[in-house]
């Protein structure tokens, strides 16, 4: 459905590149996880997904068409991005965040309807929001302005999320919250998702497949239960961790043991 070609990037001209020849496939209903370490290009590889930022080489395509053919309206139709930051400086109420995901569906100066309004609503019912949508988005705590800022994306596009770090900042109770309502979304709603994460056992909970980036090139790319591995966590990371299936967990867990190189 949304795939990457042996795509390459450079931020700059002439500058090294940050993702060398990556191929991934995103299937329809998949949820696909990019691991890497801190700088590896997971970050821009979901902008170049998203058709933000455009390959130096290679092809980003969506149902067969090039991204690059399609217009920026038409691609905010498809596929929504949850940001790594979901802080905003403005006093906006939960519900009006939400609406602003239907910014894409309008035209020029049309204002939001009743169906954006609906819309709206039951994204904030589909993420456990809806009791949220008149307070302050800023007076919200981590794990509620995570769930809203999901709710404006599903508003936007209920195809394709791509999320940046979704649990980062979270506390262990939040973090489960958000992979519970991913995987409810994916089940329930069949939205697909590419997840970038820095947590092994969030991506073990939450994706059928794993893309391994290391340094912008996939070092290992596949269904999680094949490519998760003791071998390929002390190629990314240089340490070494204990994989192993956990019976009350029903996934895979990682657990890292010691730094190795
Ligand atoms: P990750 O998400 O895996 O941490 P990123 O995609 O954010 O990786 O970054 C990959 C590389 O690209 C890093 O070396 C980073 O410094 C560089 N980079 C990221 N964003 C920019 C930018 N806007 N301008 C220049 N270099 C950037």
């Amino acid at each position: 459905m949304l795939a990457a070609h042996g795509v390459s990037f450079a931020y700059d001209r002439g500058a090294p590149l940050v993702l060398d020849g990556v191929s991934l496939s995103i299937e329809r209903g998949g949820i696909v996880g990019l691991i890497g370490p801190n700088g590896s290009g997971k970050t821009t590889m979901l902008r170049l997904l998203s058709g933000t930022l455009k390959p130096a080489s290679g092809r980003v395509t969506l149902d067969g068409a090039d991204v690059g053919a399609l217009s920026r309206r038409h691609l905010a139709r498809r596929i929504a991005v949850v940001p790594q930051d979901t802080h905003s400086a403005f006093d906006f109420t939960a519900l009006e965040i939400v609406l602003m995901g239907r910014y894409p569906h309008l035209s020029a100066f049309e204002l939001e309807g009743a169906t954006d309004l609906s819309i709206a609503r039951d994204a904030l019912a589909a993420t456990g929001t809806i009791g949220l949508e008149a307070r302050p988005f800023a007076t919200l705590s981590g794990g509620e302005k995570q769930r809203v800022v999901i709710a404006s994306a599903l508003a936007q596009a209920s195809d394709v999320l791509l999320l940046d770090e979704p649990t980062a900042s979270l506390d262990p109770g939040f973090q489960l919250e958000i992979a519970a309502l991913l995987l409810r979304l994916n089940r329930e709603r069949g939205v697909t998702m590419a997840v970038s994460t820095h947590d092994l056992n969030l991506a073990a909970t939450l994706c059928s497949d794993l893309v391994l980036l290391k340094g912008g090139r996939a070092i290992a790319a596949g269904a999680t239960r094949d490519v998760l591995t003791r071998e390929n966590v002390r190629i990314l990371y240089g340490v070494d961790a204990d994989v192993a299936d956990h019976p009350r967990a029903g996934h895979l867990i990682v657990v890292p043991l010691a730094r190795v190189e």
